[in-house]
């Protein structure tokens, strides 16, 4: 189990809850996903499930199905939407894995052949840069519907 109790002050928190602004890409009764204001490379989302739990060590299994549907979906779609060459999915549990933010997500993040990731919570990104990426990826999920 994890070492801490979830902290529902937490900033994915207060994203779902409305409480502060993201850029959008897809919202279903179970999952949330957003651009990433740090992205390790073009077109990095998080995704995000509406129930709290702090991280993959003490989610409910009965999340997991609805949220790694949506992780698919998305890295399909973000595949498409930059016409990339692969995708990374990655995923963090407590910091000294790499964890910032304390509420489960999953980085999807398009790859270009020859193109390393920026480094984990890097630079900040333009936000006209952001709502462009999630328009793409809005327009590759409305272009196919899921499988
Ligand atoms: P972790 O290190 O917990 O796996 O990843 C947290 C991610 O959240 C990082 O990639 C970081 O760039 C991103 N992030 C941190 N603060 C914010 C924020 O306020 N909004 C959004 N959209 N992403 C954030």
């Amino acid at each position: 189990m994890s070492t801490a109790p979830y902290d529902d002050q937490n900033i994915f928190a207060k994203i779902l809850r409305g409480e502060i602004p993201s850029h959008q890409v897809y919202t279903d009764a179970d999952t949330v996903v957003f651009m990433d204001v740090m992205p390790q490379g073009p077109g990095h989302m998080l995704v995000v499930p509406r129930a709290p739990s702090r991280n993959l060590l003490d989610a409910g299994a009965e999340i997991l199905g609805p949220l790694m549907r949506t992780v698919q979906r998305i890295a399909r779609a973000a595949k498409r939407a930059f016409a990339a060459d692969g995708v990374t999915v990655m995923q963090f549990n407590e910091p000294a894995s790499g964890q910032t933010v304390f509420h489960l997500h999953f980085h999807v993040i398009p790859r270009f052949e020859g193109q390393p990731l920026e480094p984990h919570s890097g630079a900040m990104e333009k936000p006209e840069v952001l709502a462009a990426n999630a328009e793409k990826v809005r327009q590759a999920l409305a272009a196919e519907p899921p499988h």
